[in-house]
């Protein structure tokens, strides 16, 4: 991920401490160039611009220009501005209640990735956190979703709620809080049903579950490959559905990554985890200082 911005940012500020001594010149022709590095990258334009005036106020200051190391303060000031643009030095991770069970509730688009990644939860809640999980597919209009996590659930070892046809995504959720509270399940998570565009009815479906589950976590599932796309498809989204945050897919093929860097300051919801691959294991914790720091090479 951000291998091509990586590689303009290496550039300028090869150029910028190849320099020595910089005037408020060379700052400003550096910042222009990490501006078409970060629009290149595909990072919304009210994100980039705000990215760049908050850099040009701490990096023209006098204690940059006259420090020993003014190109190594210019770096510092980049990193802090992507942490900032990330959403933070915390990594966040997955909130769970207080009282079991935990609900984490499942959005997307269809195809964004969201059963493999209830089932990457699921697992990582399992192995990792030791909880007891259930999952239950909610998508009535595609069977073959339903038992594609089903597929998931086996191969992880992790339990679903048997599927009862003719039932509605209601009818659904309620049994799956049923079992949930009655066998002692730590967490469950609900995967809506998704569709190929935003769609009115899917996000009002989603957004009924969410009023009847009441999810500890409500996260929306999105194809990093699709860029400024998923940041709309997110903010779309979190005006019908009160997100808690957000996941980001195909992390593994996104050379561009605009779609993670404008994403918390358009939405102003965290990025909780990457999608790094098709394998149920490929789930990396987003956290925004090690993200920035890959960033940066
Ligand atoms: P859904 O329709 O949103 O539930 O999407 P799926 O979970 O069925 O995923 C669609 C396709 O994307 C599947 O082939 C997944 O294996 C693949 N996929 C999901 N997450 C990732 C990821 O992080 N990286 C890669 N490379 N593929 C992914």
């Amino acid at each position: 991920m951000f291998e091509g911005l990586t590689e303009r940012l290496s550039g300028v500020f090869d150029r910028l401490s190849g320099r020595g001594v910089l005037g408020e010149k060379d700052i400003d022709e550096a910042l222009r160039e990490v501006r078409v590095a970060l629009l290149e990258a595909d990072v919304a334009l009210p994100v980039v611009k705000d990215f760049i005036a908050k850099a040009k106020e701490s990096a023209t200051g006098e204690a940059v220009i006259r420090s020993i190391r003014p190109a190594d303060q210019v770096v510092k000031i980049v990193y802090d501005g992507l942490v900032e643009m990330l959403g933070g030095e915390e990594a966040e991770g997955l909130k769970l209640a207080l009282n079991p069970p935990s609900i984490i509730l499942m959005a997307g688009l269809q195809g964004s990735g969201k059963t493999t990644t209830a089932a990457k939860l699921a697992l990582r809640l399992t192995r990792t956190d030791r909880k007891k999980v259930l999952m239950a597919s909610l998508d009535t209009r595609r069977p073959a979703a339903m038992e594609q996590l089903a597929t998931l659930g086996k191969q992880i070892e992790v339990d679903t709620l048997p599927i009862v046809a003719g039932q509605s995504a209601v009818d659904i959720a309620r049994r799956a809080l049923q079992a949930a509270k009655l066998s002692g399940y730590d967490v469950l998570i609900l995967d809506t049903a998704g569709r190929t565009t935003l769609d009115e009815q899917m996000m009002a479906e989603a957004a009924q579950i969410a009023q009847i589950a009441v999810p500890t976590e409500t996260l929306l599932v999105a194809d990093s490959l699709t860029g400024q796309d998923a940041v709309r498809t997110a903010k779309a989204f979190h005006e019908r559905l009160p997100l808690t945050g957000l996941v980001l897919t195909r992390a593994d093929g996104d050379g561009r990554g605009g779609a993670a860097l404008s994403m918390r300051a358009v939405t102003g919801l965290p990025i909780k985890f990457l999608g790094a691959g098709e394998k149920v294991e490929a789930l990396d914790v987003f956290d925004a200082r090690r993200v920035a720091g890959r960033i940066l090479g």
